[in-house]
């Protein structure tokens, strides 16, 4: 398969046909997995909009991704969930023989914040399960078409708590810098066959997340001043995916308006 240039305004409904090349995003739904939907639509790609129990809002992400003059389909699976992941990733590919999944965002993630004494397993496994094991299912799953075909992307939204730590948050700050981790790994074990793969790490963004979080008092600790936009890592996920970053690979980079490094 040769490179293909996605720098470009909507392709047309027939050449989307003929690159047969889908971009999937965990967590498509809401927050900055909506706004990567919308990102990757305006580059091109037909969209696999995941999610896990928000239906209306995939959908609104959806008519979204159509307004914009893109395509898409919901697929919904919890991405901890191994066999879920499977099963869906596997329909879609016998319903597309002839196409693959070339983008890989894994955005999905929760919090479940608390001191480290008083985590119970619970807040420790189903943090490291979605934001962790998820990444990994889902990765592992699309790699293969990638590597076959010769091109590929895959961004893992990790975060400022797994490079910097958060106190409240060791199981997340624990899952995101495994990612990290991984994310270097993999892509030493995929430069050859050109499948690059980066993490982002967003700072404060403002999303459903961080709704609850006090925002008057935590933006004093950014130098930007401000809490970040999803669009604002949405951009960041466009440029790793497209051509211009064909030489990055096993990369951070953080969207944090400054406050960390
Ligand atoms: P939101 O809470 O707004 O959205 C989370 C998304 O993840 C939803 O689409 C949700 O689906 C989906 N999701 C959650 N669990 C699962 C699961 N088990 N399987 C499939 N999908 C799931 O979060 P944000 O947009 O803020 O966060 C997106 C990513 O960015 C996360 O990985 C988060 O850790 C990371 N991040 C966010 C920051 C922020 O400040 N907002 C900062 C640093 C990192 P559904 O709607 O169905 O529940």
């Amino acid at each position: 398969m040769q490179d293909i240039h996605y720098n470009q305004p909507i392709l047309s409904e027939t050449n989307r046909t003929q690159i047969m090349q889908y971009a999937l995003v965990t967590g498509g739904s809401r927050g900055i997995g909506r706004a990567v939907c919308l990102e990757l639509a305006r580059r091109g790609y037909p969209l696999l909009i995941n999610y896990a129990n928000s239906e209306a809002a995939a959908e609104e992400t959806l008519r979204a991704v159509e307004a914009a003059g893109g395509t898409g389909s919901l697929m919904r699976f919890d991405v901890s969930d191994v066999q879920q992941v499977d099963q869906a990733l596997t329909h879609w590919e016998e319903e597309h023989p002839d196409d693959y999944i070339a983008v890989a965002v894994n955005n999905a993630g929760i919090r479940e914040d608390t001191l480290m004494v008083f985590m119970s397993d619970e807040n420790w496994s189903k943090v490291l399960g979605t934001n962790l094991d998820g990444s990994f299912f889902v990765t592992r799953r699309v790699l293969k078409n990638m590597l076959t075909r010769r091109w590929g992307r895959i961004v893992n939204i990790a975060s400022l708590s797994g490079l910097k730590g958060l106190p409240g948050q060791t199981n997340y700050a624990a899952a995101k810098a495994a990612l990290i981790g991984m994310t270097k790994a993999l892509a030493q074990e995929t430069a050859p066959r050109k499948v690059t793969v980066n993490a982002v790490a967003p700072g404060f963004i403002a999303t459903d997340m961080t709704r609850g979080l006090d925002e008057n008092e935590l933006k004093k600790l950014i130098p930007l001043g401000r809490f970040g936009k999803p669009e604002e890592v949405a951009a960041t996920v466009g440029f790793l995916v497209s051509d211009e970053a064909a030489y990055i690979t096993g990369q951070v980079i953080s969207v944090n308006g400054g406050l960390y490094t």
